[in-house]
This record gives structure tokens, sequence and C-alpha cells, in this order.
């Protein structure tokens, strides 16, 4: 099957606030999409319950980058969010949330599906039945906010995510094209004609970063404190690095993280838990206390396109030990 880029009514960018999904999106500008055909898509992983798991920043850093370019942006969530999920107890999993292109909220889900228990954290391994954290609060949610909005009916709709090859074997085998699981183009009563495409998948990290520096980017703060990936700040695969640094500026998130491996009796890291594990993790030494503050706080007030004044520096984190999904 033939794909062609420019042959799409909407794009679609699942937009993390990180790296790779950056360059997703500077992609298609590059490749001359017009603005006002694309979208940013940002899953929020704790959506309407307390941080609990993600950066503070992160939703209000995505927004401020929509503004930057101009760019229209919605959230989509799980009702109740990570700490939702994870404490499911004979209980379906909850609702989906979206903004929808009028400023009113949708809901769809949650009625339907067995009954199930969690009562632990995902765990690291590269099967989303397990991992259920990108399945559920990530793929599912982007899923169902397209499948339950008619604007996406009759027309043609490109995902866009940012995997990359380099990161995991796993990812290395992704496909570049391919049809979304939201399409329904044979649909008797209305057609949804939804691909999937990964523009990045082939890309070094060396490719992403020289995007990122034409369009003069500032990046999540997370990298500039010497993270190698913008993920959850308590992202499960982090290493002991990456959970030595967020006990050092998240000593009470942190805190209630670990006493959930209490309560659960299953650790996040398979050889020990959390507090053992950041005895041997060496606190990032970029870490200031503008930094922390930008990244545990919920107003991201830096211009994200840098002015020429300004130069642009490549983060502490780029090119460090990465520590994503398998
Ligand atoms: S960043 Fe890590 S913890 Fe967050 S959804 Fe992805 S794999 Fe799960």
């Amino acid at each position: 099957m033939k794909y062609d880029l420019h042959s799409y009514d909407k794009y679609i960018v699942s937009f993390s606030g990180g790296k790779d999904s950056t360059a997703t999106f500077l992609y298609l500008l590059e490749n001359g999409i017009p603005i006002h055909k694309i979208e940013l898509w940002h899953q929020d992983i704790d959506g309407d319950g307390d941080t609990f798991f993600d950066w503070e920043v992160t939703p209000d850093y995505c927004r401020k980058f929509a503004e930057a370019f101009g760019v229209k942006i919605y959230f989509q969530w799980k009702e109740g969010g990570f700490k939702g999920e994870m404490l499911r107890e004979n209980s379906r999993t909850a609702p989906t949330h979206f903004q929808m292109e009028d400023g009113t909220i949708g809901k769809a889900g949650g009625t339907k599906g067995e009954l199930n228990t969690r009562l632990m954290f995902p765990q690291q391994s590269a099967d989303l039945s397990v991992r259920w954290c990108s399945s559920y609060l990530k793929i599912g949610v982007c899923s169902i906010a397209i499948v339950n909005q008619a604007r996406f009916r009759g027309i043609r709709t490109l995902v866009l995510s940012g995997e990359r090859g380099e990161e995991s074997p796993q990812r290395a085998k992704y496909a570049i094209w391919e049809k979304d699981r939201a399409d329904r183009r044979n649909g008797i009563k209305y057609q949804r004609y939804v691909d999937r495409h990964r523009p990045i998948r082939d890309w070094t990290e060396e490719e992403v970063w020289a995007i990122i520096q034409k369009y003069r980017i500032r990046v999540h703060p997370c990298y500039y404190m010497g993270w190698g990936r913008c993920s959850c700040k308590f992202c499960i695969f982090g290493n002991k690095h990456q959970f030595a640094s967020v006990a050092h500026i998240s000593p009470a998130q942190f805190q209630r993280v670990a006493d959930y491996e209490k309560r659960f009796g299953k650790t996040i890291n398979r050889k020990c838990d959390l507090w053992q594990l950041i005895k041997t993790g060496k606190i990032y030494p970029h870490i200031t206390e503008k930094l922390k503050s930008l990244a545990t706080g919920y107003n991201y007030n830096q211009p994200v396109i840098i002015p020429e004044s300004e130069q642009w520096i490549l983060p502490a984190g780029a090119f460090s030990d990465s520590c994503g999904p398998t």
C-alpha cells in the first residue's frame, strides 16, 4: 500500500512534550503541512487526579509549546489518572475524557469490560498487557478520543507518534506506516479513515537534536537537569540515578510512590525497592533551584522558542542513558 504524507485532511501528533514528539511535529513543518491541519494531542497521565506520577509542568509546557507555534492542542485523560487505574479493585477501567473542538469535554468508555484488580505498578515489560500505563493511559485514551468524535468521520486523518528504533529492539520493529487502530475505512454506517505514521523511527538522537536546534526550541526542563528522556517523572523504567534525582527534587511525591510499593508488596524495579535503588544512584549535578521549581510547578513561564539574543544550548541530558520503554 502506498502512503502519501500530503493526502490527509487532519494530522494528529501524539505530543508528550518530549524531544521525540517535538521532532515529529517539526517534521510536519519541514514537509510543508499547513499548521491549521495539525493538532497536538497530549494524553495527561495523571488526568483529573492529583499529580502523582508525572512532571507537574508537563501539561503547561505542552500548552505553551502549542501557543508558540499557533497550533491547536487538545488534552485527553483517563478519569482518576495513573493512580486511579493502579488502584482498581474488582472494578472496570474508568471512562476517558477528551477536549473537543467546541471547548466541551467528551466522555466515553468505562461501562463495559471486565471487572479487574490491579493494586500494583505497571510491569517493566514490552508486553503492553502488563505494562498497562502505555496501553490504558496513552494508546487507548487517544484511540477512544478519535472514535468518539464525529468530526473524524468522512475525512482522512493521520496520527503521528515519535517512537524511535534506537530506543529498543521492539520499537525498531514498529511499522513506519500502517492503518491505525481507530480506522474504520470500510464501515457501513460511516467511514473513518485513520493511518498511523512513525516518521522518526529510523532517526538517530543526533538528528532529533539537530531539528530541535534548527527551530530553536527550549525543551522540557527535565532535559536541562540531566534526564535523557522526558517521560513520566516516576517512569517505571527509570534507573537508579533518575530515581535518586526524583527523590531529591520531589521528596514528598517519592515517599507516596514508595509507600505504594510497601502496600502492594511489589516493587517497581524487579530487583529492589525504591529506597534501596536510590542508595547507589547519583543525583544529576545539573539540577538547579530554578530548573527544579520550573519542572515541579504548574506554570511554564519561559519562551518555548529561544530568541536570537539567547544562545541555544544542548541540554545536559542529551545523549545520556535514556531508560525508556522496551
Ligand atoms: S513514561 Fe514510563 S511510566 Fe509513563 S506511561 Fe510510559 S512507560 Fe509508563
